[in-house]
This record gives structure tokens, sequence and C-alpha cells, in this order.
């Protein structure tokens, strides 16, 4: 196999960005920057700013491009073994796109592959009401396709139980899916020729595919 590119994937919530990185990080060794997780984390600390984001979470909002941005280039800083890095739900917008590609990572942009994967609002409408996360490992299960429901043992981990999001109700949904329809606009102008669009609606196992040989062409 060729030398692996760093990736970023794009595409609106349940279009299954994260399925698609839990098994790019377990195979091929890619480090994961979900701003999703990074935020949750620092909504499970209870903490008064925890709960604001709570608040902002919860109604669909994006979090403010500063906090999100420092919580990048924190993570960016650390040390990692392997520095494959693999963008989750990052950037959103405009401003964190520029902040990191053009000014934090050592990367040049050229050497980056961005995977958009599309999904129409009623397939993600019809995902999101199946969805289910573990609240101890994260991962997500679909309740139709893996005959699951709200309170079951997770599969995967057997130690957390299944849930769904709180920001996964139908009008949060479409909020969500209306922000990332404007904001990535600007975002497939600021990648241009690097994106390549996916189809969402294929299976799970042609949307990797179709990852996989992006990242080693
Ligand atoms: P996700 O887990 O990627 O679906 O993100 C869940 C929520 O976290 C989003 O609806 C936003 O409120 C917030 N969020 C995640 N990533 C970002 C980001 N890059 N910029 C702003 N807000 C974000």
């Amino acid at each position: 196999m060729r030398k692996l590119k760093p990736l970023v994937l794009l595409g609106p919530p349940g279009s299954g960005k994260g399925t698609q990185c839990v098994k790019l990080v377990d195979l091929l060794g890619y480090v994961r920057v979900a701003t999703g997780d990074l935020i949750r984390d620092e909504v499970m600390s209870e903490s008064s700013f925890g709960i604001e984001l709570r608040a902002i979470l919860n109604s669909g909002e994006l979090v403010s491009d500063d906090y999100v941005c420092q919580l990048v280039s924190q993570f960016l800083s650390l040390p990692h073994r392997n520095p494959l890095f693999l963008f989750d739900g990052f950037p959103r917008t405009l401003v964190q796109a520029e902040y990191v590609f053009s000014n934090v990572l050592g990367t040049p942009l050229e050497d980056y592959v961005v995977a958009h994967i599309s999904l129409p609002l009623e397939s993600v409408i019809e995902r999101i009401n199946a969805r289910l996360v573990c609240n101890h490992c994260s991962y997500v299960f679909s309740a139709i396709n893996h005959h699951l429901q709200i309170g079951f043992i997770c599969p995967k981990c057997k130690l957390g139980r299944l849930d769904s999001r709180s920001d996964d109700s139908e009008p949060v949904v479409r909020r969500r899916y209306e922000i990332f329809s404007t904001e990535n606009t600007f975002l497939l102008d600021f990648f241009g020729p690097r994106v390549r669009t996916i189809d969402g609606n294929q299976t799970q196992e042609h949307v990797f595919d179709e990852i996989i040989r992006l990242i080693c062409t």
C-alpha cells in the first residue's frame, strides 16, 4: 500500500463520518481529531463552561470558532506517535479552516484528501431517528440495522448502555443540517480541487472502499 494521506471528512450529521473514522483509526492507525467528542468531554466535566456548551449542542448551533480552534490546536500540540490526522467534524466554518490549515498544521494543504460524504436531509432524518450511541465507548449503532433499543448493553464494549444523543431530536437535526449546508459551501470552495464527493446513501462498506481509494492514491 502507498503512503497514506491525511484526511478531512466533511458531511452532514448522520452521514456516517464517525463510523468510517472508527474503521480508519482501527485499521490504518489514523489519529482522529473529532471536535464533537472534544466538546462533549468538556460538557461531561460539568464545569460552568461545560453547562453553557451543553445548551449550545442541544440547540444544534455551532460552538464559537475561537473555542474550537483553541481545542484543536491544543490537541494537535500533544505528542502524537503517528501524526497522520483524520479530521472529523472539523472544520465546520471557513474561519476554522483558515486558522488550522493555513497557520497551525505543518503538512501543506495540498497533501490532504478531503472526502465529502453527501446525504440528503430525508436520509439524514431517517438515520438519526434510528441512531443509538454507547454511553461508555461512544460507538454508534443503528436501532434498525442492528435490532437494538435504548437501554440495551453495548454489543461492542459490553460496558455501556445504548441511548440516543440529546441533540438528535428532529428539529435540532434539521437546524444542524441547515447550518451544515450553508457553511459547507464555503469549505468546499476553500478545499477546492482536493474535495471528492462520495454518495452517503451507499452501504458503509462502499463508502469505506471509496475513502480507501482516495487516501491511497
Ligand atoms: P458532532 O459530534 O460532530 O455531530 O458535533 C456535535 C455538536 O458539537 C455540533 O452540533 C456543534 O454544536 C458542536 N461542534 C462540533 N464540532 C464543531 C466545530 N468544528 N465547530 C463548531 N461546533 C462544533
